[in-house]
């Protein structure tokens, strides 16, 4: 039995269901919350939020969320789990780092050749993350996060990225990114990893539905790779209907098979906050594709089979990566 790991433990793939591939639940930021609170994050009130949110989904057929909230983005186990306990949603985590630049400063002095000389501590925590658990959580990551923006790939995004390939090379587990869609920063991301020898159907190309140009995302799957439609309702930065009909027209093509789709939403974000997505984005919740987008895709012609194949088969196989 093949199965994936979830916060609550391995799920049988086949019982994976109705999968949403790149959301998040908490983004936060720890220490600069310690310092300097945000008057909006009440701890009680948006684990609460977040039960309702995912136990509201489950009704609506959505049956695995991916929390790809990795370090960077302020992870932290123990409140997934305390939300975990109280949906029969499956809940999927991540291991990987988000940055756009820089890594933290402990990653500057420890690691190969460092003033704290060592192996690279990026490796053993991606490793560990998979394999034996989150910190002292047990709870293993199912997914390798990664991200490029229009900065590139500097110098600690690239070491970010090499450890990224050695934990997938060790684990088989699926590497899914970040990338800015206006500096095609996928077809950097698959160059990197190629000449790593990570064979680029284990990479899912994130945010590839903030583009429009159809050149750029056919390249990127003709390479091999599935793309993330991941930001239903993130119209501040492109219209649904803009979305939607790209969604069409890959299907049309025949690219039903590399496709996922999410929202990459929160119940609480420090960057974006709920008063501010309530007023500039009031579609950019994770209820989005459910309740708008898959009965937009329905009416446009697109098939209950070929939804089944985007949703559950290509969310399954990502889910599973690359298995000894
Ligand atoms: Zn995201």
């Amino acid at each position: 039995m093949t199965s994936v790991e979830t916060v609550r433990g391995p799920v049988a793939v086949e019982n994976l269901g109705t999968t949403l591939t790149h959301e998040h639940l908490f983004t936060k930021n720890p220490e600069l919350e310690q310092n300097y609170p945000h008057p909006e994050w009440d701890e009680d009130r948006f684990v609460q939020k977040a039960i309702d949110g995912l136990n509201a989904l489950k009704a609506k057929g959505i049956d695995t969320v991916v929390d790809l909230t990795v370090p960077g983005l302020g992870r932290y186990i123990p409140r997934i789990q305390k939300v975990a306990a109280e949906t029969e949603i499956n809940i999927v985590v991540a291991t990987g780092f988000y940055s756009f630049k820089d890594l933290p400063m402990f990653f500057k002095v420890n690691g190969p050749g460092l003033i704290v000389d060592r192996p690279e501590p990026l490796e053993e925590y991606f490793i560990k993350d998979i394999t034996q658990g989150i910190a002292d959580t047990a709870v293993k990551a199912a997914m390798i996060k990664i991200a490029t923006d229009e900065y590139g790939i500097t110098p600690d995004v690239d070491r970010i990225m090499r450890a990224a390939a050695v934990a997938h090379q060790e684990t088989g587990t699926t590497i899914t990114t970040h990338t800015h869609a206006e500096h095609f920063t996928g077809r950097d991301q698959q160059k990197f990893f190629e000449a790593l020898g990570v064979p680029l159907e284990h990479l899912v190309i994130g945010h590839c539905g903030d583009s429009t140009d159809l050149s750029y995302l056919r390249e990127l799957m003709d390479n091999g790779s599935t793309i993330g439609l991941d930001r239903f309702g993130m119209e501040q930065v492109l219209q649904d209907d803009q979305r939607i009909d790209m969604l069409v027209k890959l299907c049309e093509l025949g690219y039903a098979d590399r496709l996922t789709l999410s929202h990459d939403a929160g119940f609480f974000s420090i960057n974006t906050p709920p008063s501010w997505r309530a007023k500039h984005a009031p579609n950019w919740h994770h209820a989005n594709i459910s309740d708008r987008i898959l009965p937009a895709l329905r009416e446009r012609g697109v098939s209950d089979e070929t939804i089944h194949q985007i949703m559950v088969t290509n969310a399954a196989r990502v889910l599973v990566g690359r298995r000894p």
